[in-house]
């Protein structure tokens, strides 16, 4: 009761404001408002190769090879309240919207079947393992997390997957300094990953979801799925939350 009454209390003496920065408070234990939902863009689905429309975001027959993605999925447009709440989460530590926002995302793929119909087999037929783009380990220490690593959790809590991984696993390690890929074009973000990561010591599983907050060009994404298809990994669909437009 006293826990009841003091949460009331905090909350309205500091409501949860809204991430889209327009003054409106959020409803209780969430971080975006009912308007800024409406305005949550959602991305038509590409091809993670050659980066053209592809509607399930299976990878092209004419783009698919061994080292490449089998598909790719992104949720929403990195623009507006997406944006905003994606930087909250990676800059400002407001890890607890990960689970607002895969459970949006859920909602987002559950509502448009045909259009994620093949993810969502894979991802429930397929029993893969849910992995993630490992950070450096001075950058985490760092920040204290990986989003991407949080966002892998949230959807393996969601699958609830049986196999012997039943939490997101990490693949991956980190072997190469790389600067920030925000400020670099294209090539170069290619150049800087580069030979960037390198397996686990773990034996590696057939199908993997390698999850990521943002995908801008997909250098990052494209390099770790090589090095997990080197490893042994047959099948590899990219999750990222939000996509650049
Ligand atoms: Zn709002
Ligand atoms: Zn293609």
């Amino acid at each position: 009761m006293f826990q009841k009454i003091k949460s009331v209390v905090l909350d309205m003496l500091f409501p949860a404001m809204c991430v889209g920065e327009h003054g409106f408070v959020a409803p209780e234990g969430r971080y975006i408002c009912e308007q800024c939902s409406l305005y949550m863009g959602e991305a038509a689905l590409m091809c993670p190769v050659c980066g053209q429309s592809s509607f399930t975001g299976k990878t092209h027959k004419n783009c698919s090879g061994r080292y490449v993605l089998d598909g790719l999925v992104n949720i929403w447009e990195y623009e507006g309240v997406v944006k905003k709440l994606l930087n909250a989460i990676k800059y400002n530590s407001v890890t607890h919207a990960t689970q607002e926002v895969t459970h949006k995302a859920f909602g987002v793929m559950t509502e448009d079947t045909k259009r994620f119909e093949l993810f969502l087999e894979f991802l429930l037929t397929r029993d893969p393992v849910i992995s993630y783009v490992p950070m450096a380990k001075r950058h985490e220490r760092k920040r204290g997390y990986n989003q991407a690593r949080v966002f892998a959790e949230q959807l393996a809590g969601f699958v609830r997957t049986s196999n012997r991984f039943s939490k997101a696993t990490s693949l991956l390690k980190k072997v190469k300094n790389t600067v920030s890929q925000t400020k670099l074009k294209k090539e170069e973000r290619l150049l800087n990953v580069r030979d960037a990561f390198a397996p686990n010591d773990i034996v590696m599983p057939k199908h993997v979801v390698l999850v990521d907050d943002v995908w801008t060009t997909g250098a990052t994404m494209k390099e770790c799925c090589k090095t997990l298809k080197k490893a042994g990994v047959k099948e590899v669909w990219g999750f990222a939350i939000a996509r650049t437009p």
